[in-house]
């Protein structure tokens, strides 16, 4: 574990490093608190600080309290180490953050002993961080293709069309289905479909840039929400998507299943407010026709000169 030790004293500075090193901790250790903050606003930060309290420029305190401040996804643990013993002392610095406090001079044993009982703390805070992340993941991504659910490509979807009236940009739903998928579960079994909706999610994912949105709409229904500068370009995505599905067939046990996509695409400008449900129905719409057609194919909603979505009218 990595341990930021701040104290001015070289003397003091060098005592808590040795023996922290000893112990098995690996030390970063500054001499005062900005190039401390610096170190703590890092991505890889470590985790637990030995924080001297009287220092020139920023004190122990002000480092705890700008720390506290801005908190990030994971905690620091502050041990707040000085010659200050009185009570009101104790408690302004526990006030100002600090999660525990040892006075100067200290027995080496009692500063490890503290040291363990902050590992602990840490350990249980990394659990439910990691836990928390687990169940925000398990909440908003299908368990068989890992894309987004229903809810969350929902909510991307009104991420994107926030993102599209910023950048005014079109708003674009690509509504896709699974051709002949059910063919494919009645005949060769629910694994087989699983299987072609997994490789169908993947290639899909592969065709898209990285940060166009892909959620598992429903059953074997698709559904990317993106901005395009304009209408045309979001149905070159849609046509793109197609033929990344459709190069070749999936081989599963000896069987060989052809692969394609229909697609629906329905686009909004910027230019007034984006009603995302009945971009979705257009695209619906669309879907609709594009099955009817033949499937294999992309087909676009049907809209009115007025560049905002109305619902396709076949
Ligand atoms: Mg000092």
């Amino acid at each position: 574990m990595r341990v930021l030790v701040v104290d001015d004293d070289k003397m003091y500075r060098t005592l808590v490093s040795s023996s922290l090193s000893d112990w098995g901790y690996e030390v970063v250790a500054v001499d005062n608190g900005k190039i401390a903050l610096e170190h703590l606003a890092a991505e890889d930060a470590p985790r637990l600080v030995v924080l001297d309290w009287m220092m020139p420029g920023l004190s122990g305190t002000d480092v705890c309290k700008r720390l506290r401040a801005q908190p990030g996804p994971l905690y620091t643990y502050v041990l707040l180490l000085t010659a200050r013993r009185r009570m009101q002392e104790v408690v302004e610095g526990l006030d100002a953050g600090a999660d525990d406090y040892l006075t100067k001079p200290f027995h080496p044993s009692e500063l490890r002993a503290r040291l363990r009982a902050a590992q602990r703390i840490l350990d249980l805070h990394h659990k439910l961080f990691e836990s928390h992340r687990e169940l925000a993941h398990l909440a908003t991504h299908d368990p068989l293709t890992q894309l987004f659910n229903r809810r969350a490509i929902l909510g991307q979807l009104s991420h994107e069309a926030a993102r599209a009236q910023r950048e005014k940009k079109f708003l674009a739903v690509l509504l896709i289905d699974v051709d002949h998928f059910k063919e494919v579960n009645d005949r060769r079994g629910h694994q087989a479909g699983d299987l072609v909706l997994c490789e169908v999610a993947s290639r899909m994912s592969a065709a898209l840039r990285p940060y166009d949105s892909l959620g598992r709409f429903g059953g074997e229904e698709f559904l990317v929400a993106l901005t395009a500068d304009s209408a045309a370009d979001a149905s070159a995505i849609a046509e793109r998507l197609r033929a990344a599905v459709a190069v070749t067939p999936l081989f599963v046990v000896g069987h060989e299943f052809p692969l394609s996509i229909s697609v629906g695409v329905a686009t909004a400008s910027a230019s007034g407010p984006i009603e995302t449900e009945s971009l979705v129905h257009s695209a619906d719409s669309a879907l609709y026709r594009a099955k009817h057609e033949g499937r294999n194919r992309v087909c676009t909603a049907l809209s009115n000169p007025d560049p905002r979505p109305v619902a396709a009218s076949s």
